[in-house]
């Protein structure tokens, strides 16, 4: 805990009155540490493929300058580093906006059951290249809600993304969409669209911990895959938006399911 003390004395006719005033800072000094943590960590992500891109200027602009093959070469890495970077800042600028719209309820209806099928349609290629199937299991020809369509289709193909990257071979995703009429937490209609891989799965000790900023269960892997870290952030940022939830169920070895859960109804202010 830390306090702030503010002293100040008063000199009346009876002698010296000395006010002393504690205040629990704690809140203010933790946002403070978390900015400072986010900008070291931005900082540190876009620090390596700058580096590398630096070095590899070098390189072609010295040794390697009269040599068409390693040229090829080293331009093709440039172009991965490069990717990353712009990866990196695409993530970062929707982190930003759905947090600064975070307060705002989307209120325009917006089909459920279109959305996904566009996202499976849009990732058709990466799927394809992965040799992964992807089904969406789903009894109705649509199903309107309140909601963002730009930010919940990027939900769905973060999590269609992260299925096919972490479910290692003989993946199989699948999808789905059911409604309730009355869920606990919402208090209300929902629709729950869950995406479940075959993948190892994820120790239960890292799932509070995966919608966190930067936090990955293994970094090597995560920037092999061309991850930025900030997929699920994006996801938990957009789900509360929409005042749903974000349920991850997985075990070691046993595949995961990461379940979106969305209200139904519009907000009594735009009905
Ligand atoms: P990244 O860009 O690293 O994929 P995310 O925020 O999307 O960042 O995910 C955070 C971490 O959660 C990943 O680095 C990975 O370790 C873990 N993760 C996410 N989805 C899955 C999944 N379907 N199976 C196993 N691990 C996953």
């Amino acid at each position: 805990t830390t306090f702030q003390v503010t002293c100040s004395a008063v000199e009346t006719d009876e002698g010296i009155s000395v006010l002393l005033c504690f205040e629990d800072i704690t809140p203010l000094e933790q946002v403070g540490q978390m900015r400072r943590d986010f900008v070291a960590n931005v900082s540190h992500e876009l620090r390596s493929p700058l580096t590398a891109l630096l070095g590899f200027i070098e390189t072609l602009q010295g040794p390697a300058r009269n040599d068409p093959a390693a040229t090829d070469r080293f331009l093709s890495t440039m172009q991965n580093e490069a990717s990353r970077m712009e990866r990196l800042v695409r993530d970062l600028l929707s982190l930003s906006r759905v947090e600064a719209q975070e307060r705002v309820r989307p209120t325009k209806p917006i089909d459920l059951v279109a959305i996904l099928r566009t996202v499976i349609h849009a990732n058709a290629p990466l799927l394809k290249d992965a040799g992964v199937t992807c089904t969406l299991e789903v009894d109705m020809d649509n199903l309107e809600l309140p909601g963002d369509a730009d930010q919940l289709q990027q939900v769905f193909t973060n999590l269609i993304e992260n299925a096919v990257k972490y479910g290692g071979s003989n993946n199989a995703i699948r999808m789905s969409i059911h409604v309730e009429d009355d869920h606990p937490a919402l208090r209300g209609p929902c629709a729950i669209v869950t995406v479940a891989d075959q993948g190892p799965g994820i120790d239960p000790v890292h799932i509070p911990r995966l919608t966190e900023r930067f936090y990955r269960i293994d970094n090597h892997r995560s920037r092999e895959m061309g991850g930025t870290g900030l997929g699920l952030a994006i996801v938990k940022h957009v789900v509360s938006r929409h005042r749903g939830r974000l349920k991850i169920q997985s075990e070691s070895g046993q595949g995961s399911q990461f379940q979106v859960i969305l209200p139904r109804e519009l907000p009594l202010d735009a009905s």
